[in-house]
């Protein structure tokens, strides 16, 4: 397919999302319908898309095609605010971990990720990243998404630009080398978004993914507490935000065990965005 059509559908589709965030409805990622490789034009996009998405549509559709960041920058449009959830039809929710690898929890996750053949994204920490790369190839082994969640967990708006930049091009640099890409997503840690981490985030070719649903499992309240509050905002195109790494995500691990496979018994599917080149 040629560049240029794929610039032109990202577009569209971009700008169907950009609508869906002036509506009020916060950011939210457009899901297309791809099911592995690039596909013919996706439908309509927003909430008023009158062609029903297939629940297994896996694929970021406007961005396949995309070239390695660092050969195409400037490429990722700068944003506003983060994606907060998916937009769509059916019954899909993406599971996220942050903070992480941790050996101790991660591994777990991972078992019961695929236990139940569930991709899952982790927004890892070039420091932890760096001395656990095995757990990262291991995710890219098991079809899991790999985001840049910076260096050291920094509160990136009380940080120069030039330091922004270091903690995220540093972090995407061990991913590239154990993950066997470079991240197309990155999360703010705390949330804390600013002008610079937009715009170099852009640069570095990610697009800027926050969550719908806290679980608030870094204050270890309990694993009952962790479960209700998934299952509680289950919801189409929900965003679940989780620790595997940052203190002890013992609970973590124990409430993914329980409600992973409720929310697919309820009939929820459980993907990823992706961003790959066709
Ligand atoms: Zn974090």
């Amino acid at each position: 397919m040629k560049k240029d059509q794929l610039l032109t559908r990202r577009g569209a589709l971009f700008a169907g999302a950009a609508a869906l965030g002036a509506a009020g409805t916060a950011g939210a990622v457009l899901w297309g319908t791809g099911g592995g490789q690039a596909k013919p034009p996706a439908p309509a996009a927003g909430p008023q898309a009158s062609r029903p998405l297939k629940p297994s549509a896996y694929r970021l559709q406007p961005l396949t095609g995309y070239g390695p960041p660092r050969t195409t920058p400037g490429r990722t449009l700068v944003r506003h605010e983060p994606f907060l959830k998916m937009s769509g039809r059916g019954r899909t929710m993406v599971l996220t971990f942050d903070d992480g690898p941790d050996p101790r929890y991660t591994p777990h996750i991972l078992d019961t990720l695929a236990e139940y053949d569930v991709r899952a994204m982790f927004f890892v920490c070039g420091e932890m990243a760096v001395d656990n790369q095995d757990l990262l190839a291991r995710m890219a082994d098991e079809g899991h998404v790999v985001g840049n969640h910076t260096w050291s967990h920094p509160l990136l708006t009380r940080m120069t630009r030039g330091q922004i930049r270091s903690e995220m091009d540093r972090t995407s640099d061990v991913i590239e080398d154990a993950y066997g890409e470079r991240p197309q997503w990155f999360r703010a840690p705390y949330g804390a978004w600013n002008r610079a981490a937009f715009q170099l985030g852009a640069e570095m070719g990610m697009e800027p993914l926050a969550w719908t649903v806290d679980t608030l499992d870094w204050t270890t309240p309990g694993t009952r507490s962790i479960v209700h509050r998934v299952e509680g905002g289950a919801a189409p195109g929900v965003v679940v935000l989780s620790h595997d790494a940052g203190g002890d995500r013992s609970q973590s691990v124990r409430a993914l065990r329980d409600y992973l496979p409720q929310l697919l018994d309820s009939g929820y599917h459980m993907t990823v965005p992706r961003r790959r080149t066709a």
